[in-house]
This record gives structure tokens, C-alpha cells and sequence, in this order.
């Protein structure tokens, strides 16, 4: 890795991933945003409320108007907020609202203060909406950076003439500089933090599916799509094939050549398994020598056919040290009234077969 893109993925723990990982990520991370929008966004409306109460006998000036942009406008747009994030068909319309009531409070703050003589006491309002963009909205860092981007411009066009004067005004820029940094460290540290966790967690999820030695599908992860296809065939009606499969005498080859070339014997046949497959088939490792193929959309037919090119393949490879190895294939299509059992129980019958019947042969049930 070159020292810029180092560089990148230490501020963007996903740069040069996949554009599918990125995307999953945004759908992890949405989900995990929604109910912390739903939460500030609660919270906020009332904290609104108590405000416009107390400003009403605090302010000398605009009381109708204030009354009603913090005792209405802004509390009901976050109302609306909070009670849309319930509903994920609603999730557009929402953020635009999330997005757009910081940067209307500002405006209307700036409005209603910013040349006032009283403007200190009420600044404090500014500072609290720029970090609650960054780092409290439940905005994502994009989100975060145009929204917070848009009140600070907002409020650096409005103030700066009256800040640049000599004296207290010069306080407000210090507090606009440090409410915008920390907003925008936090947030980038936020979403930094989310990635570094989203990529942990994908590769757990992943590494408790794969088989070590041969870096199939595991048993459990095999069950599952077995399980995930039947439960497809049964409500459309599908056609879906399953091939089993078991090295002949494998015992012989750690009796002879010792473990250490049975395992390699094992990858290797995993190996020409994925290689002459179909993309679409899962295969997995049931444990020991032997392994499961499920093929989405084939009928028994076609998962013959897929045998017989494995079995092909097999004769032409030359494994490591042991040279030819045959295998037995039991094959078996998904019946009506079929559960994952009495599947399992045909494919095993069918490979049984194949070996009652002299080995290195294709047997369907
Ligand atoms: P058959 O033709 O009837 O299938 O005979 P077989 O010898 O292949 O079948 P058997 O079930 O008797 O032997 C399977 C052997 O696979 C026994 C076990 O020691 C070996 N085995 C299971 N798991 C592993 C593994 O992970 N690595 C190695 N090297 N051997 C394994
Ligand atoms: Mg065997
Ligand atoms: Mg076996």
C-alpha cells in the first residue's frame, strides 16, 4: 500500500472497498441512525418548548414572533421528524426535514438576535445548533459537513462585521471556531469509529461461516442456505438440486501419506469443487471428507449433469503426492412436501448407494 492511500484508509476505514461494501455500510449505518434521530429529535421539540416559555419573559421585543417559531415552527418540524422515522418509506422526506430545522432555527436566530444588544445572552442557541449538526443530529458525516457548513456561513455572514469590532464581539468568533471544530472532529471520529466497527463485525459474520481447512462454507452455514432454498421452493415452487459428495478411501491416504496430505487433499478437492461450479451454487463442507453443493434452479437433470462434469474434472486432476482420487455423488431435486430432513435423508440414501454399488459413481433419489 502506497503512503496515500495508507493515509485515506486511516480517515476512511472503507476507501477502496467495494462499492457493495460501502453500500451495505450505509444500510447498517441508517439503521443504526434512525433511533437516535428519533430520540434528539423528541428531545429537541421540548427543550424548544421550555425555551419559548422562558424567552417569552425574557425577550423585549418580536414576543409573537418568537412564540411562534419556537413554540410551534420548530418543535412541530421536529415532531415531524421524530414521528417519520417510524415509518422507512418516510426516511427521504425525513432527513430533508432533519436538515433543514438547524439551518432554519439559524435563520430565524440571526433574525430575531444577531443586531440585537442583547445578542450574548442569546448566541449560546448558535453554538448548541452547530454541534448538535456534528455530533448529536444522527446526521452522517456528509450530512453533518453540509448542513453544519451552511449555519456556520449562515452565521459568519450575518456576525462577522459586528465580530471583527474591537472588544467582547470577538468572543463570538472564538465560540463559532471551537463549536464547528470540535462538531466536526466529533463527527468524523463518530462515523470513522461506526466503519472500523461495521468492518469488525462483517469479517466475524463471515469467518463464523467459513470451514478453515478448505474455506467452503461450513456446516452451519450450509445448513442454512439448505434451509433458506427449501423454504423458497416451498412458496414458489422453485426447482432446486442438491449434490452430496464423498472421497473414496480417504482413510487410505492419511493411513499411507499421514494427515498432513490428507488435508491438502481436502483443499485441493475443495478447490476443483468452486472452480466448476456455478457461480450461484453455495458449497460447503460437511465435516471430514465429505461435501454438499446446492444448486438454486437446477432439477435433478442439470445436477446430474453438474456431477458428471465434477466427476470428469476429478479423473483429470492430479492431486499432490496421492495423484487420483474418485469420489461418490448422491443427488437429489427438491420434492413438493419435501423438509430439510427428508431431503438430507434422500441425498445421504442416494450417496450411500453410490458407494454400496462399487464407488466413483453419480446415484439419484
Ligand atoms: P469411503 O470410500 O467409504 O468413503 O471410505 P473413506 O475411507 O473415505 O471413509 P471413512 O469415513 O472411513 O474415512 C474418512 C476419513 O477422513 C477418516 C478421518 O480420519 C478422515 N478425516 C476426517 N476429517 C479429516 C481432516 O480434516 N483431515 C484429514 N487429513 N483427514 C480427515
Ligand atoms: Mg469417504
Ligand atoms: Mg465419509
Amino acid at each position: 500500500m502506497t503512503l496515500i492511500s495508507t493515509l485515506k484508509r486511516s480517515l476512511d476505514p472503507l476507501h477502496g472497498l467495494s462499492d457493495s461494501t460501502r453500500q451495505d455500510f450505509a444500510t447498517w449505518y441508517r439503521q443504526a441512525k434512525v433511533p437516535q434521530i428519533r430520540y434528539v429529535a423528541f428531545l429537541t421539540a421540548l427543550l424548544y418548548l421550555v425555551y419559548a416559555i422562558v424567552e417569552q419573559q425574557v425577550a423585549n421585543d418580536q414576543l409573537t414572533l418568537r412564540l411562534l417559531i419556537h413554540g410551534f415552527v420548530v418543535p412541530a418540524t421536529l415532531l415531524a421528524v421524530g414521528i417519520m422515522s417510524f415509518y422507512p418509506q418516510l426516511y427521504r422526506p425525513m432527513l430533508a426535514l432533519l436538515i433543514a430545522s438547524p439551518v432554519n432555527a439559524t435563520i430565524n436566530h440571526l433574525y430575531l438576535n444577531s443586531h440585537h444588544h442583547d445578542f450574548a445572552y442569546f448566541s449560546p442557541e448558535l453554538y448548541l445548533i452547530l454541534i448538535w449538526i456534528f455530533a448529536i443530529s444522527g446526521m452522517t458525516l456528509r450530512q453533518a459537513v453540509f448542513t453544519g457548513g451552511t449555519a456556520a456561513v449562515l452565521i459568519l455572514a450575518t456576525t462577522l462585521g459586528d465580530s471583527l469590532q474591537p472588544g467582547l464581539q470577538h468572543l463570538h468568533l472564538v465560540w463559532t471556531l471551537a463549536a464547528t471544530s470540535f462538531g466536526l472532529l466529533s463527527a468524523f471520529m463518530l462515523e470513522k469509529v461506526h466503519k472500523t466497527m461495521f468492518l469488525q463485525q462483517s469479517q466475524l459474520a463471515l469467518s463464523a461461516s467459513i470451514d478453515g481447512l478448505t474455506g467452503l462454507w461450513n456446516r452451519a452455514r450450509i445448513d442454512q442456505f439448505f434451509a433458506e432454498e427449501i423454504a423458497r421452493a416451498q412458496r414458489y415452487g422453485t426447482p432446486f438440486s442438491v449434490i452430496l459428495i464423498d472421497i473414496d478411501h480417504f482413510k487410505s491416504v492419511n493411513d499411507t501419506h499421514g494427515h498432513a496430505v490428507g488435508d491438502t487433499v481436502l483443499r485441493q478437492f475443495a478447490a476443483l469443487l468452486r472452480r466448476n461450479v456455478r457461480a450461484v451454487d453455495k458449497v460447503g463442507r460437511l465435516g471430514g471428507e465429505e461435501f454438499l453443493i446446492i444448486l438454486p434452479d437446477a432439477d435433478s437433470e442439470q445436477a446430474r449433469a453438474a456431477a458428471r462434469t465434477l466427476q470428469q474434472r476429478l479423473e483429470d486432476f492430479a492431486f499432490d503426492t496421492v495423484q487420483r482420487k474418485t469420489a461418490s455423488f448422491g443427488v437429489a431435486q427438491f420434492r413438493d412436501g419435501d423438509d430439510l430432513p427428508s431431503m438430507l435423508e434422500r441425498v445421504d440414501r442416494a450417496l450411500y448407494k453410490a458407494k454400496a454399488d462399487g464407488r466413483n459413481r453419480i446415484e439419484q433419489l
